[in-house]
């Protein structure tokens, strides 16, 4: 109401003053600028069957005018995110191929060099780095609704929980045909937030559902495919905790006990695996990587979805706590099988989707309105000030003509 009784009175002083005056004045801007529009990254990259970037080869320098700067900054680590503890290969027969390595994944590459290639996996996606692609094709996702009617193996391998996936499950939207072969979660230690793989702006989930496809255009097995480029395509699903119990994760999780140990196996009814997915697949993230394991092929086409699953704290425990390393005791629970993330070096990360949010938060845009609101009332305040001021100047002069000529009348 303030606001607008100060701007009818600043019209009226205008008006009063016949409209013919202004003012001007110097002074500073009192809300912030708005960020200039993003600059368009040259002409648009359409990816299709040949044009990602080989997985063993640095991304091909773009052309036209220079698009936005890929910069790789090291995630901070979690405060709960301890260093994970990793799966050493090559095994030997009888020997557990999980173990608490004294050396971590940096000496991965001693006997897998592939492991120290510039195109690995895990990656930080760094939201303001990414390049919007309005050309990546949807994903679908068919035959996930009804996998099979026959039950679907679950077997703790030693490194992680993995489902047997039919062929009769496939992608489209990438450029071949990928059919499912299985999928496994990663996850961090007992108690901790801290478990994906994947991370978005240095911040990582609890956990991370992997599934896994084959290029079945190319080759017959998911085996023959992993070596090759683009052989492999995985999607990546963000796990965070929610207040809710996920009755989908129930179809593994409630499995868990039966399979605690290394190398056990059970059946799980089949189930419409797509539901493990989070509800919105439009926004993803896709990019040339690796398998986040030895041997560490760089022939995994990955689509990391920006949209979350959710599952309740007492799965994501069950998940962390029912499962061991090993075949008989000493147990060693099975945690804390993710790797960190590796540097991008010249990949190019692209995205489904425009990110509003990554140029202002909720908390900035209200501040922003209160900043526009604040400033445009003063500056109506210091208007109406100066207009005031000067119209009691000119009713000062007025008053003054008007006495000199009584003066001059009366002698
Ligand atoms: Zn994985």
């Amino acid at each position: 109401m303030l606001f607008f009784s100060l701007l009818l009175e600043v019209i009226w002083i205008l008006a009063a003053e016949g409209g013919q005056q202004h003012w001007t004045y110097e002074g500073e801007r009192t809300a912030p600028r708005a960020p200039a529009a993003p600059l368009p990254p040259g002409p648009l990259h359409l990816p299709s069957a040949g044009e990602f970037p080989s997985a063993s080869a640095p991304a091909p320098p773009r052309s036209g005018p220079p698009g936005p700067k890929f910069t790789w900054r090291t995630p901070s680590p979690s405060s709960d995110r301890p260093a994970p503890y990793v799966p050493m290969g090559p095994r030997k027969p009888g020997v557990s191929s999980v173990s608490l390595c004294p050396h971590g994944q940096d000496h991965w590459p001693a006997s897998h060099p592939e492991c120290g290639s510039n195109a690995q996996s895990p990656i930080d996606i760094q939201t303001d780095s990414v390049t919007f692609d309005p050309e990546l094709p949807a994903l679908q996702l068919q035959g996930y609704d009804q996998p099979s009617t026959e039950p679907l193996d679950l077997h703790n391998n030693g490194h992680t929980v993995q489902l047997s996936l039919p062929p009769t499950m496939y992608l489209e939207g990438l450029p071949r045909k990928y059919v499912a072969a299985q999928l496994h979660l990663h996850w961090g230690e007992t108690g901790s937030l801290g478990g994906s793989e994947h991370q978005i702006n240095g911040e990582a989930t609890a956990a991370e559902l992997h599934i896994v496809h084959y290029d079945s255009d190319s080759y017959d097995s998911l085996s023959e495919a992993a070596p090759k480029p683009q052989g492999l395509a995985v999607l990546g699903i963000l796990i965070e905790v929610g207040e809710a119990k996920n009755p989908v994760y129930e179809h593994i999780l409630s499995h868990l006990h039966e399979i605690r140990h290394k190398d056990q196996k059970t059946s799980v009814p089949p189930f419409n695996v797509g539901e493990l997915l989070p509800p919105q697949l439009n926004q993803f993230f896709r990019y040339n990587g690796s398998l986040t394991t030895p041997p560490c092929y760089q022939s995994v086409l990955w689509t990391v979805f920006n949209r979350r699953a959710q599952i309740s704290m007492g799965q994501l425990e069950e998940l962390q706590e029912t499962l061991f390393s090993t075949e008989e005791e000493p147990s060693k629970l099975l945690v804390r099988n993710y790797r960190a993330p590796q540097p991008l070096n010249q990949r190019t990360v692209f995205a489904s989707f425009i990110q509003v949010g990554s140029l202002y938060t909720t908390g900035e845009m209200l501040s922003l309105g209160v900043g526009i609101l604040v400033g445009c009332l003063c500056l109506l305040l210091a208007v109406y000030f100066i207009a005031r001021k000067i119209r009691k100047k000119r009713l000062g002069n007025r008053k003054t003509v008007v006495f000199t000529s009584a003066q001059t009348t009366e002698a």
